[in-house]
């Protein structure tokens, strides 16, 4: 069931040995194989929204893109065959600086859009390379200064980290994510028994999710679902047991998803937090539309911990 997750199935690879190699970054650069995919600010460039496809450049448009490019960033081979000449090399590039206009000629009929509008309608590799080229472009553009020093910081090593440039700092920069952690809380009962779910303020009318949260300092990821899901709803839980994880660069999560038994089973929100709270019995979720209850998107980790649930014995 693992296959099922979104954004976290590329197949690129990263030859270790190369990464230091600037003249073997400029070569694969120059390549007529080489692969381009375009960001511009955190939007990714897709054809047609109904059946959204990629867009991604070859050959002169992609010498030309990279000209006009403010950052560019290698996202890996598609062979583990370093010599085959025939494989292709992907890189990301930011196209955040060019007015719209000015890129028109490129772009066609394709659009600059939120990945998340249309992830889940695209093939899962193609989301996945997205997913991947915004996750790491959002990065860069966010470290453009050393946090250590102040001073800038360049990309080095086909992107793979940033160096400040203040030569008495020196602070290497590498990628960075936020861990979330995110659980179903279920408790035994008839019938497959329930789960928890609650409800954001900024919610679909009739959607309830899993809790999530972010991981404190000094905290264990389990420490961590058992303190959001007691702060969110009152709920006490143990067994904390990890099930999935899922890159969620939107802008820069990984979510770690937990399955937990409730100890308590008397809700008291948090009502910043959340709208609402309640227990769902699994009947509820299994014919979730006929019971008028929204399920969390389907490219989310929420929605597969709660499949994984539901398929149970
Ligand atoms: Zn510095």
């Amino acid at each position: 069931m693992l296959d099922l997750l979104y954004y976290s199935k590329t197949d690129l690879f990263r030859p270790p040995g190369y990464l230091t190699d600037d003249s073997w970054f400029n070569a694969r650069l120059l390549n007529r194989n080489t692969r381009i995919v375009p960001v511009w600010k955190n939007q990714n460039l897709v054809l047609d929204h109904n059946n959204p496809t990629a867009v991604i450049f070859t050959g002169n448009h992609a010498h030309a893109l990279l000209e006009i490019s403010n950052e560019i960033v290698f996202l890996g081979l598609d062979s583990i065959n370093i010599s085959d000449d025939n494989n292709s090399a992907y890189f990301a590039i930011d196209l955040s600086k060019c007015p719209l206009p000015s890129l028109a000629a490129f772009m066609g009929q394709a659009k600059f859009i939120e990945l998340r509008q249309v992830g889940m309608l695209m093939d899962k590799r193609e989301g996945s390379l997205l997913a991947l080229a915004r996750g790491l472009m959002f990065w860069h553009y966010n470290n453009r200064f050393c946090s250590n020093c102040g001073s800038s910081s360049v990309s080095v090593q086909g992107g793979r980290l940033r160096l400040c440039t203040n030569h008495d700092c020196g602070r290497e920069h590498y990628p960075r994510m936020d861990p979330a952690v995110i659980m179903l809380v279920t408790r035994p009962g008839p019938d497959g028994g329930a789960c928890l779910m609650g409800r954001g303020h900024n919610f679909r009318k009739g959607m309830y999710s899993s809790l999530a949260g972010f991981v404190d300092q000094g905290e264990s990821l389990e420490q961590a679902v058992a303190r959001e899901v007691y702060e969110e709803t009152g709920i006490s839980v143990d067994n904390i047991k990890y099930r999935a994880s899922q890159p969620w660069p939107f802008p820069s999560s990984l979510m770690l998803g937990f399955r937990a038994r409730a100890t308590t089973t008397k809700i008291n929100i948090d009502t910043n937090e959340l709208e609402d709270a309640r227990w769902f019995p699994k009947s509820v979720v299994k014919n979730a539309e006929s019971s008028g209850l929204q399920l969390p998107r389907r490219d989310s980790i929420a929605f597969w911990l709660i499949n994984d649930w539901l398929n149970d014995n």
